[in-house]
């Protein structure tokens, strides 16, 4: 299938069809199973420049902070206790941090968690033998979004970081046997409507096991602060076309749509999306932290961020559920 053959499926559809076709599609594997993943936003300092991001290097603005391992820990261990089974630990590429430091954090969580909960890192390109000391120390998944499949685009909103980059690395993970998760925002300042089909197919190419999709929300202190918003429609209708291309694969209602519409998880959670993510990093760090400008839940803590997704899940006919959700794809490979 190419993107035109994608287009003029998506088009012959209306979005609720599409949605309601890709929620079937994604109980038929997974239930109504929500599963959760406890995030925790470890440093805000970053070495990069990505025109789109609120924590870019050159942002002087930004009240910078970085958790130490102790506090990682200490967050897991709470986190645990409530029943978390996967641990995310996102970042800035913070040149402070050494991957040795966290090869420690890793292994600190898993004997904090006596090996049984996942853990998944996202902190951006690093070196293939990086990658491979992290899996080593007991990293199981990584989180890697490509964020455009259009190459000059990438190469312009990531200043100068080639998506060639951005795809080796995806490439390096997948051969070291992590579940790899990628994916895109949607609506980023130059995407036309080929490549909207283009990052859906990209997706499947790429086979990945995890795919999170978010709308590009403008900051005000990037040069990107004047651009628009995209209409969540546009998010929710990525979510259900890569949900109907693969149905094995981990999909959460990013933290992003549920900025722009109150309602933007639940929309995703009946598009295709099959993961939330409560964010579990102290309430100073979330301020810290941000992304884009409006972003939900900073006060509540993970308890109580648990509590409010439960009740939301559930007035949707779907449960919280707690275990580890490896991807189906991942299980598979592993099993062959
Ligand atoms: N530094 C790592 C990286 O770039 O992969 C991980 C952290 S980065 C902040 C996580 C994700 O935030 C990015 O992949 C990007 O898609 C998303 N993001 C950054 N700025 C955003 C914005 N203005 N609106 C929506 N999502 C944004
Ligand atoms: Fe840094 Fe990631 Fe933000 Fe880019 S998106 S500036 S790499 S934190």
């Amino acid at each position: 299938m190419n993107s035109t053959d994608l287009r003029t499926f998506a088009e012959g559809r209306t979005l609720d069809a599409l949605r309601g076709e890709a929620n079937t599609f994604c109980e038929s594997v997974w239930g109504k199973r929500v599963f959760v993943r406890g995030l925790i936003e470890f440093s805000n300092h970053c070495a990069r420049n990505c025109l789109y991001c609120g924590i870019r290097g050159a942002n002087t603005r930004v009240a910078r902070y970085r958790l130490s391992s102790d506090e990682i820990v200490g967050i897991v261990r709470e986190g645990f206790r409530l029943g978390i089974r996967t641990f995310v630990l996102q970042g800035g590429e913070d040149p402070f941090l050494s991957v040795l430091d966290h090869c420690r954090t890793v292994e600190r969580i898993k004997d904090a968690t006596e090996g049984t909960a996942a853990v998944t890192l996202s902190l951006g390109i690093r070196s293939r033998s990086e990658y491979a000391a992290l899996k080593a120390a007991g990293a199981d998944r990584y989180l890697l979004r490509f964020e455009t499949s259009d190459e000059t685009l990438h190469t312009r909103l990531r200043d100068g970081v080639p998506f060639a980059a951005r795809r080796r690395a995806l490439d390096d993970l997948k051969e070291l046997d992590y579940e790899v998760g990628s994916g895109f925002m949607t609506g980023l300042p130059g995407e036309t409507e080929e490549t909207f089909y283009e990052n859906v197919l990209l997706c499947k190419t790429l086979e990945l096991d995890m795919v999170g999709i978010g709308p590009f929300i403008p900051h005000p202190d990037t040069p990107l602060w004047s651009d628009a918003p995209p209409s969540l429609e546009r998010t929710l209708r990525a979510v259900a076309l890569v949900r109907l291309l693969l149905p094995m694969a981990n999909m959460p209602a990013t933290t992003a749509a549920g900025s722009i519409d109150p309602l933007g998880r639940e929309k995703m959670l009946l598009s295709g999306a099959n993961v939330l993510m409560p964010n579990l990093s102290p309430s100073e760090a979330k301020r810290r932290y941000l992304l884009y400008p409006g972003k939900v839940c900073l006060d509540e803590d993970g308890s109580a961020c648990l509590s409010c997704l439960s009740a939301r899940v559930l007035r949707l006919g779907k449960e919280l559920v707690f275990d580890r959700g490896d991807s189906r794809s991942a299980e598979l490979r592993h099993a062959g």
